[in-house]
């Protein structure tokens, strides 16, 4: 319900720096997309308002993958309109334009995900840009709104597959990859701005490059191709933890595990499984749901015992039985995976899944989804405890007076564990040292420092 009232479309003419409100919701992806149109703001001599009282006007950056993200990205306009009342909305939501018309009709523009020159001219449009913005205003490594210490960096946008649960092909189109030397000079230049971490991010990272043949690309006086094992080996030379997420089990992929082993890069792989159960996986139409993923998950751990896999599961797709629920809790007990994530099925307005037949009753989500939850924090609480007596190497994400917080090479930041240095309040956000690790739960680690090795 539309709450404000309508509000004129251009602020008055500015003698300070214009003011931009940011709220940026949904996935990894989306914040990247939030960095770029902000890098590009700063760029222009607009600054970033903290409130909605100091802003000039409100982006909305929204999420529409589930109904439930999409009714988080309508609250967040409606807030954005009540509080501030120039909003302009952006991201993957904004393909339904008409939905978020018919509940909020006082938004002034709504742009599409990766739409960035359209948003920044609607900005434009509401909000005119300072006179004569000094073009230095920039600094190099761009604007983020990660902490300083790690940065998502997205390879490729789009995807090629057509998973029956999923829009979001419909919303990004395709797979487009970034040339290689483009993604190696801004991996170069956060790193040089002080980043310790890149998460490697598209919706489909190992197919990386296949739609630009592999072609290579001049980076540094060297040809690197556009190729996912090219890509990790280059990025693992920058010296700086490398995290490989939306990666899909396919052959290839073995070939990243020996720089793992070797330390090159972060012994961790983001594989969204989704399911087991084969029945499930192909009327799911997941990438690769014909490889033997037990196995190559088993190969992996012989080449690289301290691989963390992180994936997860949606629990309750239609036609899946009792019997498919159960092959996947016999799975996963099996593949012993360091961190799962799992969701209860949704219809998506527009997805192909809404047709299959035998959709689950709510409540056999709900029960297999607390048994899914309940199978594998017994399999990352014991995991887990095998840690407890050695030494690793943690990041520290935050700081405050009862110690510090840090994350190790099988946490990626948001959606992992903890590793917990209580006392360590003079330790700074970015600090990476070594650790003893004294206790374990169910998903968290606590440490004390072994002694600082940088
Ligand atoms: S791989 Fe499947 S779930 Fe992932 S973006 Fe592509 S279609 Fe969607």
């Amino acid at each position: 319900m539309e709450t404000t009232a309508p509000t004129s479309r251009r602020a008055p003419v500015l003698q300070t720096a214009p003011k931009v409100g940011f709220v940026s919701l949904g996935c990894p992806k989306a914040l990247v997309d939030s960095e770029r149109i902000i890098t590009r703001l700063r760029a222009e001599g607009y600054e970033l308002s903290a409130d909605y009282q100091g802003a000039d006007v409100v982006v909305v950056n929204t999420c529409g993958f589930l109904d439930s993200a999409k009714k988080e990205s309508l609250d967040a306009i409606g807030e954005a309109l009540t509080e501030n009342g120039r909003v302009i909305v952006t991201g993957c939501m904004g393909v339904d334009e008409a939905h978020i018309r018919a509940e909020h009709p006082g938004v002034l523009a709504v742009t599409g995900p990766q739409q960035y020159e359209q948003v920044v001219s609607e900005i434009h449009n509401v909000v005119p840009p300072a006179h004569d913005p000094f073009l230095d205003l920039i600094p190099p490594q761009g604007i983020r709104l990660t902490p300083r210490h790690y940065a998502y960096l997205k390879i490729s946008e789009g995807c090629n597959h057509s998973c029956a649960f999923c829009i979001i092909p419909s919303m990004r189109g395709k797979l487009a990859s970034r040339p290689a030397a483009d993604v190696m000079r801004e991996a170069e230049r956060l790193v040089e701005a002080g980043v310790r971490e890149l998460l490697v991010i598209s919706q489909d990272t190992s197919a990386y490059g296949l739609d630009l043949k592999y072609a290579t690309s001049l980076w540094n006086g060297q040809e690197v191709s556009a190729r996912f094992f090219d890509l990790t080996e280059a990025l693992g030379r920058l010296g700086v933890w490398v995290r490989l997420h939306y990666v899909y089990p396919y052959p290839h992929v073995d070939q990243v595990i020996p720089l793992m082993a070797d330390g090159k890069v972060l012994p961790y792989l983001d594989i969204p499984f989704q399911h087991a159960s084969p029945g499930v996986l192909q009327s799911m139409r997941r990438p690769a749901h014909q490889e033997k993923t037990l196995e190559r998950i088993l190969g992996w751990k012989s080449i690289c015992p301290d691989l963390a896999i992180r994936s997860s599961f949606i629990v309750g797709f239609p036609g899946e039985t009792e019997e498919d629920f159960a092959f996947l809790l016999d799975w996963l007990q099996e593949a012993r995976l360091t961190r799962v994530g799992c969701f209860k099925y949704e219809d998506v307005a527009g997805a192909a899944s809404n047709e299959l037949p035998g959709h689950v009753p709510e409540e056999v989500k709900a029960e297999r989804y607390a048994r899914l939850m309940e199978t594998q924090a017994k399999v990352s609480a014991d995991l887990l405890s095998a840690r407890v007596g050695k030494e690793i190497e943690v990041l520290v994400d935050e700081v405050d007076e009862e110690g510090a917080i840090a994350r190790s090479a099988w946490d990626a930041p948001e959606i992992d564990g903890c590793v917990f240095l209580n006392g360590q309040s003079e330790l700074e956000p970015g600090d990476m040292l070594t650790v003893r690790v004294e206790h374990s739960d169910e998903y968290d680690l606590w440490a004390e420092p072994a002694g600082v090795s940088s």
